[in-house]
């Protein structure tokens, strides 16, 4: 039977603080070698008994395995010297500092299809893995080889679509790439973005997702949606040309967002996962406010599109608080199911 509104987090959920530095975005590993091996399959395994204690239909990882969404992918390519460090300006927003290309990039090893494997045999549940998009990895780190952001799109789209290949032989049944420079970088999305995210996707036979949203709950992020007014139209951008695309499922921010509903219009037809958890707050959503912001998204999405989920990866939070929100979430989808009249 199909779950109506399955479902899922946007990706990374909090590390136990004997892995690693707890609330921080780049946290350094607390151990080593095989020990830090193991941990990190430990951390994987709560991480999934936590979303599925909370009745969270479409599990992840947590992103248990990686300290970083887009740096550990680029760890595991050639032609990426991560000694070779320059500070950039990530997004147009805040200053990191980044491995630097100097050669052609290649993945000479498989990224995640162990770890991908490894939670295939936890559960029965759908899975959903996420990998970094293309135009998101152009734009964390700095470039010396290629000389053109579009070109080096292209690499890592042909490598990223090699990756999720083998995540989907693995038995992944979403791929999700994460791309929060649709937000920011308008005429590259429309120029070669979406073209490189589906070239990244060329030929699985899994459902795809694209993730665009405005960022974790960083003082960074939040600086920056103050300048961005009291309507947030960014979406207004990418979807059109999203919509047409050969991506299933878009992964938008929603509660607590100055996005105008409205806008998830444009990309009527799609599966749409709804952001109903703020992830830049520690206050906890009551399933009631849950409930209500998807009867709001029902209006612009068909129910059986509709899949709950939280504005952007738990990552930053405590463990505490994240598994309330994974609560919330679930609830509040229960109480919707059951005015649709699914029980469940
Ligand atoms: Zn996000």
């Amino acid at each position: 039977m199909t779950i109506l509104l399955p479902t899922s987090t946007a990706g990374s959920l909090p590390k136990p603080s004997w892995l690693a530095e707890p609330e921080t975005l780049w946290p350094a590993w607390k151990l080593q070698g095989k020990e830090l091996d193991a941990g990190r399959q430990d951390a994987l395994r709560l991480a999934l008994d936590d979303q599925l204690q909370a009745g969270i239909d479409i599990v992840s990882d947590g992103e248990q395995t990686r300290q970083h969404f887009v740096t550990t992918f680029l760890e595991h390519l050639s032609g990426v010297d991560f000694a070779k460090r320059q500070t950039t300006r990530i997004r147009d927003r805040y200053d990191a500092s980044v491995p630097t290309v100097t050669g052609a990039v290649n993945r000479t090893k498989p990224v995640f299809v162990e770890d991908a494997k490894f939670l295939r045999r936890q559960t029965t549940q759908p899975i959903k893995w996420a990998l970094p998009g293309p135009m998101t990895m152009v734009d964390t780190l700095y470039d010396e080889y290629y000389g053109s952001r579009e070109k080096l799109a292209w690499e890592f789209a042909r490598i990223l679509n090699e990756e999720a290949r083998e995540l989907e032989a693995a038995g992944v049944d979403i791929i999700q790439f994460d791309e929060p420079a649709f937000n920011v970088f308008f005429d590259e999305v429309n120029d070669w973005g979406i073209a490189a995210l589906e070239r990244a996707a060329e030929g699985l036979t899994c459902e795809t997702a694209v993730h665009i949203c405005y960022g974790y709950g960083i003082d960074a992020n939040t600086e920056w949606k103050k300048t961005l007014g009291s309507e947030w139209r960014q979406y207004e951008e990418a979807f059109p040309a999203l919509q047409k695309s050969k991506i299933d499922i878009i992964s938008l921010e929603c509660q607590n967002s100055r996005v105008p509903m409205d806008l998830i219009e444009l990309v009527r037809g799609k599966k749409v996962m709804v952001g109903v958890i703020d992830v830049a707050t520690d206050r906890i959503e009551t399933p009631e406010e849950v409930a209500d912001t998807l009867r709001k998204v029902l209006r612009f999405v068909d129910a059986d599109r509709l899949q709950p989920s939280t504005n952007c990866g738990m990552a930053p939070l405590s463990r505490d608080t994240a598994r309330a929100k994974l609560n919330a979430m679930c609830a509040g989808a229960k109480i919707v199911r059951q005015e649709l009249g699914v029980n469940k």
